[in-house]
């Protein structure tokens, strides 16, 4: 059995010649989404984004090359309604 191929970090500083500290990170997440399934991915993805916090949406599909949405649906806002 193959294994998927490693989808290479697109963050910019992945693609400059200076070490970064979150290179071997970004190795890794992209290591573990590339072992789980898609709806693992997903789930992995997401959780990920909001551990990072605001622009961890973008962050996360530039290292992965996933694009959103790869979280489940949150519940919408209701706009000038009480619930
Ligand atoms: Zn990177």
């Amino acid at each position: 059995m193959s294994l998927p191929s490693l989808h290479p970090c697109g963050c910019p500083k992945c693609h400059s010649r200076k070490p970064h500290p979150d290179r071997m990170l970004h190795r890794q997440i992209n290591l573990l989404a590339s072992r789980l399934d898609e709806q693992q991915r997903r789930w992995f993805i997401a959780f990920e984004a909001m551990r990072i916090g605001w622009g961890g949406t973008q962050r996360l599909a530039q290292i992965t090359g996933l694009t959103p949405p790869y979280h489940p649906a949150r519940p919408s806002r209701t706009r000038g309604r009480a619930c």
